[in-house]
């Protein structure tokens, strides 16, 4: 389905993978550190054993909060990188939004795949 532009499903932040945090920090021109502090807030997967951690860029209006909770992963406040409707890191756009079809009922990149991707990486105790 071809794309309206009407920015609902930045609604919902996409997941990054591990490598995004250098291609949009270089994009952005900023450090990694820089990114993590003022784009991205931790969200995560519970399984039976353990909770998984990603990162995943912040809500419009997110200052400081360092890790998702309940009401936030439910706000229908858009993803800080929409502008106008745009993704403004469309250039290094993360596979999850990359991959996005219109219409489709589950993500592509599941959050569960998410978190076993970024299980160890140094840079989640950044973000905490
Ligand atoms: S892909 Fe996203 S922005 Fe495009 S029409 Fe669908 S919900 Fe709207
Ligand atoms: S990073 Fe871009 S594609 Fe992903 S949710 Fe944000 S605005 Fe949408």
């Amino acid at each position: 389905m071809e794309c309206k532009q009407c920015g609902k499903c930045c609604q919902h932040p996409c997941a990054l993978e591990p490598n995004d945090l250098e291609k949009i920090s270089d994009y952005l021109n900023i450090t990694i550190e820089e990114l993590i502090d003022k784009y991205l807030i931790l969200d995560y997967w519970m399984t039976t054993e353990e909770s998984l951690y990603y990162f995943t860029p912040k809500r419009v209006g997110d200052n400081g909060t360092k890790i998702a909770s309940f009401s936030w992963a439910f706000s229908d406040k858009s993803c800080m990188f929409l502008e106008n409707n745009l993704c403004k890191i469309h250039d290094v756009k993360p596979r999850g939004g990359r991959e996005w079809i219109c219409g489709m009922e589950e993500e592509p990149y599941s959050k569960h795949e998410a978190g076993m991707l970024w299980k160890g990486n140094k840079y989640l105790e950044v973000g905490k």
